[in-house]
């Protein structure tokens, strides 16, 4: 006998039924791929964000609210996760090429300690997941610049980190209105640092100056180095060979080879090309990046009070190898009249005297 097809529990219904089944099936795929493809563009669009980010830095137009995720997820994508005792590589994993710099932008410190968690009381840092290759002091002669300092706390920060650097930040601020002496303010960032922690290369910044490349690591060579040499103020080249103004790099060898720096200029100028007279006078040469790794911007502003040229310099530069070997570290007095620990930087008040009359 013929099975009616229309009833149930007979052969015919099979069909049916088999048909159901596949159409769950499918529907339970086009789920399960639906849910795969979310996952994937869930996690293809953090990608590119952290792409962008790593390719941009921290755009100075944006909050540095990104920045850190950048710097936290970077750090965790660094595999094989190295122990921090493991020797950070010669090149940081985090570096992220020219960066955009920008003065326009207000910096509210509050916002800058918030989105660099990582750096300690005083301006301290060191990364946790290797050993950096060196210690270094950043000392920054100053005086009535907050608002300079609040860009260089904005920008070098996390660049600093990006660089795996184990540093610390001292602002040398010289009180009172007598002329100011950038030089002396240097020395004296050297020793007061020494007294705080073992580090062994000193880099000298000038608060109004910002790297526009990562690349370009504040760090020691096995020569003195200069830094700025590229600066947009000077038409993104060197003003002339011998400039060594700025930014510059020693080691706590090359620093105390040339007995520190002089103590006797007071006033603009001359300082930095007395350093470099003491440089190659003592055997060195200056190490420098290129001009495009190496560029840099400067803070406009109006020339400081009581720092005007020194009329003297010239003079003095035309003898420094006569004087260098009785004026510097060995020679250096000061008192310290505060030293303040604030979340990103350590300041560091002092008295440096007053220009012979
Ligand atoms: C001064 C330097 C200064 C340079 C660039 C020279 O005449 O002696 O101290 O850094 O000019 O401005």
């Amino acid at each position: 006998m013929m099975k009616d097809p229309l009833l149930p529990g007979t052969a015919a219904v099979l069909p049916g039924a088999s048909l159901q089944k596949a159409c769950k099936f499918l529907v339970l795929f086009c789920a399960f791929h639906l849910s795969i493809t979310l996952v994937y563009y869930m996690f293809g669009r953090e990608t590119t964000y952290y792409t962008e980010q790593l390719r941009y830095g921290h755009r100075a137009n944006s909050s540095t609210g990104p920045l850190v995720s950048v710097l936290a997820t970077a750090e965790q994508n660094a595999t094989p996760e190295p122990s921090s005792t493991e020797p950070c590589p010669d090149t940081s994993p985090l570096l992220v090429g020219p960066l955009r710099i920008e003065f326009s932008i207000s910096v509210d410190l509050e916002e800058v300690r918030r989105t660099n968690p990582n750096v300690m009381e005083g301006g301290r840092y060191k990364p946790k997941n290797c050993k950096a290759l060196q210690k270094v002091a950043f000392i920054i002669p100053f005086r009535n610049r907050d608002e300079h300092l609040k860009y260089w706390l904005h920008y070098l920060h996390p660049i600093l980190q990006r660089q795996q650097l184990d540093y610390g930040v001292y602002v040398i601020n010289q009180d009172g209105d007598a002329t100011f002496n950038r030089a002396k303010l240097l020395n004296i960032g050297y020793v007061e640092a020494l007294k705080e922690y073992d580090y062994n290369c000193f880099v000298f910044s000038d608060v109004d100056l910002i790297p526009m490349d990562d690349r370009n690591i504040y760090k020691c060579y096995s020569q003195p180095r200069h830094l700025s040499v590229s600066m947009d103020k000077f038409g993104f080249s060197l003003p002339y060979n011998q400039y060594f103004g700025g930014v510059s790099a020693l080691s706590k060898e090359q620093f105390e080879k040339i007995n520190g720096f002089p103590n006797n200029y007071w006033g603009w100028g001359g300082e930095d090309d007395d350093i470099y007279n003491r440089i190659v006078s003592r055997g060195m040469s200056i190490s420098r990046p290129d001009a495009v790794t190496g560029k840099c911007r400067m803070i406009r502003h109006e020339r400081d009070a009581k720092n005007d040229p020194n009329p003297k310099r010239f003079d003095l530069i035309s003898h420094t190898r006569q004087t260098m070997n009785s004026d510097g570290i060995n020679s250096l007095k000061y008192s310290v009249t505060k030293i303040e620990k604030f979340p990103l930087y350590t300041k560091i008040t002092v008295d440096v005297g007053n220009p012979p009359s």
